[in-house]
């Protein structure tokens, strides 16, 4: 019994909340949950990490969850894939059961990774594709959804390279999204250059490229930007200089077309809004590394 009619109207649920939300979701409407004949199933239960809904009729979990702290879990990641941890030391209780038999029925379930306090990314389809006893935990690898938007399908990957592919595209996304829930709250959610208040339009930049994809996302190394700035940013058509002061490229200042530019341009000469913390305030010398790149250009 694999309730592949749950784990479809769970996924096409992800899909609409990600449409509405953007990748990460908040945990409330994760709580309420999706419909599954006439009834409202949650997606995940954020005590216990693995789960199982009441309305499958089979044995394995639906998904499994980690906190952003990760005090409990503190999964692994490894080129392989991520190792998840059963929950508590007894591999036959019935949550370790759950997510062994996921393993045992090759089913898709939903990886939710929390990205900053109550918001949380879902990685799926999500397969477990070894079960490891004797360390207490599970090898998770992901797959991918094929086929037209009304009938997407659910598809593990079997070679290896492929889903190495996948899992480090799946580890980048998963560091993006902390950076993100990082840096985004330390700017109390708004563009450091215009101010913009709207977390959908709002982006983590890295000041400096960041070349590590794992650890802790460096506050000091971003700036919470809106979609234009970001852009604007990350093609040296606008800077900030080390003394926090925003300068736009001579490109943009002598052109002069249209009202957008007349924005962008607005900004010349501004003092960035930095966080309240000193600790997160955007390292002066990684500013003038990428300073320097902006002027050179
Ligand atoms: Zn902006």
């Amino acid at each position: 019994m694999r309730d592949d009619d749950v784990r479809s109207s769970c996924f096409a649920a992800l899909d609409v909340l990600q449409a509405k939300w953007g990748p990460d979701i908040p945990y409330a409407a994760l709580v309420e949950g999706f419909n599954f004949r006439a009834r409202r199933v949650p997606f995940l239960n954020r005590a216990f990490g693995i789960y199982r809904a009441s309305a499958q009729r089979g044995p394995a979990a639906l998904s499994v969850n980690s906190s952003y702290k990760q005090d409990r879990y503190q999964d692994e990641q490894t080129p392989e894939g991520v190792l998840y941890r059963y929950q508590g030391v007894d591999p036959e209780n019935h949550f370790n059961r759950w997510l062994r038999n996921a393993h045992v029925l090759d089913v898709p379930l939903v990886y939710f990774v929390g990205t900053r306090p109550n918001w949380y990314r879902p990685f799926y389809p999500t397969f477990v594709e070894r079960d490891i006893p004797d360390e207490l935990r599970v090898l998770l690898t992901f797959g991918r959804m094929r086929g037209s938007y009304d009938e997407r399908e659910p598809v593990h990957i079997t070679d290896a390279i492929e889903r190495r592919y996948e899992v480090g595209l799946v580890k980048k996304r998963i560091h993006q999204a902390q950076f993100r829930g990082a840096v985004l709250p330390a700017y109390r959610e708004r563009c450091a250059i215009c101010r913009l208040r709207e977390v959908r339009l709002l982006d983590a930049a890295h000041i400096v490229a960041d070349t590590e994809e794992a650890g802790e996302p460096t506050i000091s190394n971003g700036l919470s930007l809106c979609s234009i700035h970001h852009r604007a940013y990350d093609e040296d058509l606008v800077g900030v200089a080390p003394d926090l002061r925003v300068h736009v490229s001579r490109r943009l200042l002598d052109d002069d077309d249209g009202p957008m530019l007349a924005v962008l341009k607005g900004f010349n000469g501004v003092t960035i809004a930095t966080p309240s913390k000193k600790a997160w305030r955007p390292n002066p010398d990684r500013l003038g590394m990428r300073f320097e790149r902006f002027l050179a250009t």
